[in-house]
């Protein structure tokens, strides 16, 4: 294979951690040895999380212990995000907030100079963050300072966070419970959401970023709706059927294996009437099935098989899909 590699068209990596480099406490396989190399071929490695309950030295001592080298400056927390938005709205380090939410956001605020305040103290602003401790009872002091007039303010809306046994409640559907409880919508820092984009590039400057992560309606859509590139990494939530049935908001530019595959030469697919072409994989619309007529890599069949099914306006409930396309996935 010939042509430019998909690392060689970027200056930086931003980077989703849970997915993409591990999956709770466990390495995926290849993402360390991959992102190094990145950084040794001269990109820069940021990472991105909508993860506000860990500071960024934690999140770097995680990644240490991967093999991974990073520094609290190459983190940036949908916490931080949260925080630069309630500055923003013209609050001060004086105001009284009361934070719904986990050590690192609490953490976080405190290193701003922000007064953290019991709910009794009138609390101006509302700052809320997953937490695995958070009762009914945190929720309805929220609730109440948020009914009194103080402004609502939110890490991330993920509704789900998942887990070795399936999919638990997120900080997205612990928010819905307020907004329920209220009536009142809150802003929203981390992904899709523009502020932590916004702190990124207060950080990094507008380099030609790559986002990488391995959700569709968080990294991909929050890319999109920036304008910076997107590669979904199929090593966590998202797989190829969610892919196929992404609206255009979350369709990303890529589609990668593995971050391994940064190192492939980039590939643009080009879609017909009834076949698509991505690098050498092809495949071809037949009824109602999707046939695999040439290999390719793994994350170029599957990008293949959803830019026919985008083009075409297909249902891909009502498709077969070549299982060659996905057999070594
Ligand atoms: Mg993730």
């Amino acid at each position: 294979m010939t042509g430019r590699r998909l690392l060689d068209t970027v200056e930086m990596l931003y980077c989703d951690l849970d997915g993409v480099v591990y999956r709770g406490v466990d390495p995926i396989p290849g993402a360390a040895p991959s992102l190094n190399r990145a950084a040794r071929s001269g990109v820069r490695v940021a990472y991105l999380t909508n993860n506000a309950s860990r500071t960024p030295a934690q999140v770097c001592e995680q990644l240490s212990s991967l093999g991974l080298p990073a520094e609290d400056a190459d983190v940036v927390t949908s916490a931080q995000a949260c925080i630069r938005m309630v500055r923003s709205a013209g609050f001060d380090a004086d105001t009284p907030i009361l934070c719904i939410g986990g050590d690192g956001l609490r953490q976080a605020l405190r290193d701003s100079g922000f007064h953290v305040c019991g709910p009794g103290e009138a609390p101006a602003v509302v700052v809320q963050g997953f937490s695995r401790d958070l009762g009914w009872s945190d929720l309805a002091e929220a609730s109440y300072a948020i009914q009194a007039g103080a402004a609502w303010f939110v890490t991330n809306d993920d509704r789900t966070l998942p887990q070795e046994r399936g999919m638990a409640p997120g900080n997205g559907t612990l928010v819905a419970a307020v907004a329920a409880a209220t009536g009142i919508l809150p802003r929203i820092a981390g992904k899709p959401h523009v502020p932590l984009y916004q702190t990124a590039a207060e950080r990094y400057g507008s380099p030609a970023a790559l986002c990488i992560g391995d959700r569709l309606d968080t990294d991909i859509q929050g890319a999109n709706a920036v304008g910076l590139q997107s590669a979904l990494v199929l090593t966590g939530v998202d797989g190829p059927e969610s892919l196929y049935a992404a609206p255009p908001a979350r369709r990303p530019r890529y589609v990668l294996h593995s971050l391994d595959d940064l190192f492939l030469p980039v590939q643009t697919p080009t879609v017909g009437a009834t076949t698509a072409q991505c690098g050498t994989a092809r495949v071809r619309l037949d009824g109602d099935a999707i046939l695999l007529e040439a290999p390719g890599t793994p994350g170029d069949q599957v990008l293949a098989v959803a830019s026919l099914i985008w083009a075409a306006h297909l249902d891909p409930r009502t498709l077969r899909v070549d299982a060659a396309v996905t057999a070594s996935l």
